[in-house]
């Protein structure tokens, strides 16, 4: 884990509009599916170690992270303090199923 970490950051220096660039672009594209499923409590041992190496290595990805996480919160919280009538999910539910 140690090298692998030591070879990322090194790769992550070299030149912006080369190959390597788009190899952590894809790592970063693949964090954020890793991050929302996580956020959810749905990855593997495997997986999380893969985004916590990433979040090691990317500053970008951890902020982000850390923001899904505040969100998340934000969202459970509100469900909790605001319940909406019975008949308004209704009437959403309808409407959504007319548009569907
Ligand atoms: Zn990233």
């Amino acid at each position: 884990m140690q090298k692998s970490m030591g070879i990322t950051l090194r790769t992550a220096n070299r030149g912006r509009h080369n190959r390597t660039n788009q190899f952590i672009i894809m790592i970063c594209n693949k964090a954020k599916v890793l991050m929302s499923a996580a956020i959810d409590g749905e990855l593997t041992a495997k997986e999380e170690e893969e985004l916590s190496d990433h979040l090691a290595t990317c500053a970008q990805c951890r902020d982000e992270f850390q923001e899904a996480k505040n969100t998340k919160i934000i969202i459970q919280e509100r469900m909790v303090r605001v319940k909406a009538p019975k008949n308004l999910i209704e009437s959403i539910v309808r409407m959504t199923t007319v548009i569907s």
